[in-house]
This record gives structure tokens, sequence and C-alpha cells, in this order.
């Protein structure tokens, strides 16, 4: 399948890494994330199956991907998703399989995920106030999320990584508090400034590698089964059109410069 394709796009940017999006659901409702009135979920038949999903992983590993991360919405809401870890986690070409989660069913899932073959979790925490936090998420539990970080670290799911989403930047209270606390738990913490997909405004990720265009190394593939060069920018290839092997040399061919605005996108959809 390789033949003398390279995983190298127009700038010479290596692209080695892909997120998956296993489902545009969640269980918490971020206010920078999901509208007020809710959002009209994807029907079952255009969610990717996890046999379609597993296929496009495979390809893109043998295409010369080798991390591979899974997002959502949240992706501990969908079912089976331990099985898919597993699945992915023996492909040997895949050294680094993660997960983002928002951390309220960590606690459930942390030793099952581990076993499964699960590398490493970043959890989203942007305030360590359990009203602001209920606030935020529109109704989330803090305790839960806080008995998901020791549920992971006692997993081995380690390094637990925080993801925490600011106004404008760590200087405010709420990342203050998280970086005290990280640093008692000897946690890598990421200060994210929120975006916005539609104005384009976005910035390089405190702590992280997300936002640096120039060395952007990756790939989406949304929950609906597109594969998106760039989270900013409303370019995507259909798996299910295309097939998974076209649907991502395309990506990576016209993968832009940077990231400009992206009309069509949804967070939920993309896994950010
Ligand atoms: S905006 Fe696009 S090119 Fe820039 S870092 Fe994000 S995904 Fe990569």
């Amino acid at each position: 399948m390789k033949g003398n394709w390279s995983m190298f796009d127009r700038y010479d940017r290596k692209i080695d890494y892909l997120r998956v999006s296993v489902t545009d659901r969640c269980n918490l409702r971020c206010v920078y994330c999901m509208p007020e009135e809710g959002v009209v979920s994807l029907s079952h038949t255009d969610i990717l199956s996890y046999e379609e999903i597993l296929e496009v992983v495979n390809v893109a590993a043998s295409l010369g991907v080798n991390k591979v991360r899974i997002t959502g919405g949240e992706p501990l809401v969908r079912k089976g998703v331990v099985g898919l870890i597993r699945e992915i986690s023996k492909l040997d070409s895949i050294r680094d399989l993660s997960m983002t989660s928002n951390g309220i069913l960590m606690e459930e899932y942390a030793d099952q995920l581990k076993e499964a073959g699960l590398h490493r979790v970043n959890i989203s925490l942007d305030t360590l106030d359990p009203d602001r936090y209920r606030q935020l998420t529109r109704g989330g539990d803090l305790d839960r999320v806080l008995r998901g970080i020791s549920a992971a670290l006692n997993a081995g799911l380690t390094p637990v990584k925080i993801n925490c989403v600011t106004e404008q930047s760590s200087a405010e209270p709420d990342a203050r508090s998280l970086v005290e606390f990280c640093r008692e738990r000897g946690l890598p913490v990421r200060f994210i400034r929120r975006m916005n997909l539609a104005t384009g405004d976005f910035g390089v990720v405190e702590g992280g590698e997300g936002g640096k265009c120039s060395q952007c190394n990756r790939l989406r593939l949304t929950a609906n089964g597109k594969i998106k060069p760039c989270l900013f920018s409303d370019l995507e290839y259909d798996v299910r059109e295309l097939g998974p092997e076209k649907a991502l040399k395309m990506a990576v061919s016209w993968k832009p410069a940077s990231g400009t605005v992206s009309l069509s996108g949804r967070f939920y959809t993309t896994g950010g």
C-alpha cells in the first residue's frame, strides 16, 4: 500500500498523528463547546462503526501514523470504546495511544482502559471551584472528575495531563489554582485559550503542541467519517466515499499551511 508515498505534506511537515473522534455525544454541556439549546446528535448510521474506525487507523498506521488519540464528544459515553482501544493497541506501529476525556466516567473505566492497552490520558479541568465547574459544564460534578484523575493515576495511565481552557490566559484565578493543584500531584498542565472556529480565533496551547501550525503533525477523523487536515479549515475527505487510503492521502496532500476558519466544524464532532 505504501509504495513511494510519504506522510510529509507540501510544507515538509511529517504527519504522524491521528486524532479519532468516536462520538459527538457528551455527558457535559461545556459553555464554550456545546450551544445552550443542545445539539442534534448524529444518527447511528452517520457515526462510523468501530470496524470502520479500526480500518482507518490500520491504513493510517500503514502510511506512517504512529500516534493516535481517542476523543469525542466524550469518548467514554460510547459503549464498547474499551474494545476499540484493545484492537488499536495491537498495532505495533502505534507507539503512542492516548485519550482525551472529561474525566466524569474515568473512575469506572481507568483500569479497563489500561488493561486494554491505553497508554495515557488527558483530562479536561478548567476550575477547582465546584460551583464554577457546574456552571461551566452546565451541571457537571467536580468530585467525579477529581476521583477520575486519581483513578487514572492509580491505573498507570500516565502521564495524566490536565487540559485547562482559559478565557484569555493562564494568569486567570482558576488557572492559577490549577497550577498549584497539578504541581502538588506532578500532573503536566496545558492551557488552551478559548477558540472560535467561525472567527478563526485560536492560539498556541501553553505547555502543549496545539496551535503551532508550522510544526503541525496532525489529522483528525470526525465521528461521522471525515478526515480533516486542519481544525481551522473546512477541508474534509469522506472515508466512506473515497475509502480510507485516498481520504488520508488527500488530507495530507491538501493540508493548509496554517489554520484560518472553519464554518462547518464543531468541537464536539472533531474532538478539538
Ligand atoms: S490550526 Fe490547523 S495547521 Fe494549525 S495547529 Fe491547528 S490543526 Fe494544525
